[in-house]
């Protein structure tokens, strides 16, 4: 990927923007972008620098991401919306083109990486309502003030804030979010590859989240889950490259597959209410450390249909106006909204899934089951918005254990 079109070439000490920033060192990779630590000599922090691939479609594509974030940094001064800040955006011209850069406040590791640090177990549900707070600030601001839907929303698009001074390297000063791993290849953030493999193996793991078709293996260690406590746990949205409004839509296939809402699926079309059911298949994986659906191709159905499948298992049967009402509909469901080629489903519904397979405390299931349920209506409409979320009182409730959701439950059952 580093030749004519790809990828700059950056060496550690180089200078950009005629000297303002200088390059420290990978932070991560997308299939558009590297990022890079750079120091602002300007403001005398640490910066993320973004550096497009230069090819036309992909600086079209920077093009457009600059300009929502541009719209995010002006409606938001104080920068207080958990969405992440551009700083600065330029061209830089290299031996394989003119790449566009874009110039983002340095934040942490992300959700994903939470998840793995805590070995799968689960982050205390305390902490997911701190957590869930800023995304829906995030999601709120989007969406009712500037009419912006993400469309990519997953644990890797949400980063920690960094707790150290910007004004310090954050790696030789004990990393920014010091409590994480790194991955192999000591690359800070993994970048995409990195990311893609573990989702496979994620993925792998994460099919018996529900008591499924196939009958397949937990997987989760065996070692306990790591103490997250002292850590602040607020964050940011990042990644809005996908993003649009929601009056000049592009794309129909939206969404990275796990965190895809149904409508998108049966392309009914879709509005900001898509971001929400990727907020709750977030937030049910915080909590448990396994994806919410992870759907696979079978013998004698596709992944879309599994999908489909593993939704109405949970969530119980899709009323059929809307099985039926997609551009896509038939080739899923026949005339009844009856799957046509998965036609024995095995209903398990959340809160019983939550005490039985993750080991909740029957109130701590009933609790999170009335916030998260209401998100996973198969009627788009009926969805709650980010500010009616923001007024549930689950947000605002304590558990009074510190222990992970499915350590506590298991003690519980103990006594
Ligand atoms: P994708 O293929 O996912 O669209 P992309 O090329 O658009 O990727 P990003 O996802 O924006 O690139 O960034 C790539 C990686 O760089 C991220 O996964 C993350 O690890 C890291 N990163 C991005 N922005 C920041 C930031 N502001 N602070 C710290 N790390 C960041
Ligand atoms: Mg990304
Ligand atoms: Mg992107």
């Amino acid at each position: 990927s580093y030749r004519k079109g790809g990828y700059h070439a950056v060496r550690i000490g180089d200078p950009f923007a005629s000297g303002r920033y200088i390059a420290q060192r990978k932070l991560g990779w997308g299939q558009f972008s590297t990022v890079w630590l750079a120091y602002d000599t300007h403001s005398a922090k640490y910066v993320a620098l973004k550096i497009q691939k230069s090819a036309q479609q992909f600086a079209q594509a920077a093009l457009h991401e600059i300009d929502v974030l541009c719209s995010i940094a002006d409606g938001d001064p104080s920068n207080s919306k958990c969405v992440v800040r551009l700083i600065d955006h330029f061209k830089h011209t290299g031996p394989n083109g003119q790449h566009l850069c874009m110039v983002l406040e340095f934040l942490g590791d992300s959700l994903l990486q939470l998840i793995r640090f805590n070995r799968y177990k689960g982050i205390e549900l305390n902490k997911v309502r701190e957590i869930c707070k800023c995304v829906l600030i995030a999601l709120d601001y989007l969406h009712r003030e500037l009419g912006i839907i993400h469309t990519d929303l997953k644990p890797e698009n949400i980063l920690l804030l960094s707790t150290i001074d910007p004004s310090r390297d954050p790696i030789k000063s004990g990393l920014l979010t010091p409590i994480l791993e790194r991955p192999e290849g000591g690359n800070l953030n993994g970048g995409s590859a990195y990311i893609e493999n573990k989702m496979k193996r994620r993925a792998k793991r994460a099919v018996a989240t529900i008591s499924s078709r196939r009958d397949s293996m937990g997987g989760q260690s065996s070692k306990p889950p790591r103490c997250l406590d002292g850590i602040d746990m607020r964050c940011k949205v990042v990644d809005f490259g996908n993003a649009c409004w929601a009056d000049k839509r592009f794309a129909e296939e939206i969404q990275t597959r796990q965190y895809r809402a149904p409508e998108v699926i049966l392309l009914s079309g879709y509005t900001f209410s898509v971001d929400m059911w990727s907020f709750a298949c977030i937030v049910f994986e915080l909590a448990t450390g396994d994806m919410m659906f992870a759907p696979k191709t079978g013998e004698g159905f596709s992944e879309d249909e599994d999908h489909l499948a593993l939704m109405m298992e949970l969530l119980g049967k899709m009323p059929r106006k809307i099985a039926v009402g997609g551009a896509r509909s038939k080739d899923f469901f026949d005339r009844h909204g009856d799957l046509k080629r998965i036609r024995r489903l095995k209903y398990l519904p959340l809160d019983r899934l939550l005490v039985n397979k993750y080991k909740f405390a029957e109130t701590d299931a009933r609790e999170f089951m009335e916030f998260l349920s209401p998100l996973l209506d198969f009627a788009p409409e009926k969805r709650p918005t980010a500010l009616q979320c923001l007024q549930h009182p689950w947000l605002n409730l304590r558990s009074s254990d510190g222990q992970s959701n499915v350590d506590a439950g298991m003690s519980k059952l103990k006594i």
